[in-house]
Parts: structure tokens; sequence; C-alpha cells
């Protein structure tokens, strides 16, 4: 609610409303509508009108509103073929992050089989060494 331009009361009450219509003026485009409503100080009694709300229009030949809603009207489908295909290229992306952590998984895999071989041929290797040791050790019994 507005305060009393007077004496700048609070308890203001609204008498009346009305519409206006406002030229535009020079420079600006369109018609404005005006909702302004009429306050009545409690305190001092003074009427002041104040504007309650604003409507601007435009004044629009048919043929160039038509053209705009569907000029609207395409960027709307189109608006929405590029969310679908944004979907479609998020679940994309998520199969190809699982395939790259499953092909890190298999490469991890085949790094640990490279390494058992290694260190089952290692071990074999002890076991030949061993062997030998203990043959050698049989001798000098
Ligand atoms: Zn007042």
């Amino acid at each position: 609610l507005p305060n009393c331009p007077k004496c700048g009361n609070k308890e203001v009450a609204p008498t009346r409303s009305f519409t206006v219509i406002v030229e535009p003026s020079k420079g600006e485009r369109g018609m404005t509508e005006r909702r302004v409503g009429m306050y009545t100080c409690s305190k001092c009694g003074t009427k002041f009108p104040t504007v309650i709300s604003r409507q601007k229009y435009l004044i629009v030949a048919e043929e160039q509103l038509n053209s705009i809603q569907s000029d609207l009207t395409g960027v709307k489908k189109e608006n929405e073929e590029l969310t679908q295909k944004v979907g479609r290229m998020e679940r994309e992306q998520r199969d190809l992050q699982a395939t790259v952590e499953r092909n890190a998984q298999e490469s991890d895999v085949r790094r640990l089989e490279t390494k058992v071989e290694q260190l089952q041929s290692y071990v074999s290797h002890l076991r030949k060494e061993k062997d030998e040791l203990e043959q050698r050790a049989s001798r000098l019994r």
C-alpha cells in the first residue's frame, strides 16, 4: 500500500480504481494502460492517486504477429529436438564412460597377468637354482 504523500501515514484506503490509456510519448512505441487507484488518508483525509499496475501494448500488424508466432513455434520445435539430441548424447557419453572403465579394468587384468607370468618364470628359475644347489650339496656330503 502507498503512503500518504502529505503526512506519510500508512493507513490509506482505496476508494476506487480506474484505467487510463496513455498515448506514447515522443520516441516511444505503443500504448500504456495504467490501472490507477484513488486512496484516501485516514489521518488527514488527503485523496491521492497511485498507479497500481501498468500494461504496455504495442501495435503490430496482424501479418507480422502471425509470422512472429509461427517463428516462435519453429523455435520451440527446434529447442525440443535439441533437448532430445542432448539427452541422447548424454546417454552415449555415459555408455562410452562405462566402456572406457571396462577397458581400463581389462588392461589392468592383462598387466597383472603379465606380472603373474613373470613371477612364475622367476619362481621356476629359483626352483632350478635350488635344485642345482641341492645337487651340489649332495655331492659335498
Ligand atoms: Zn495523510
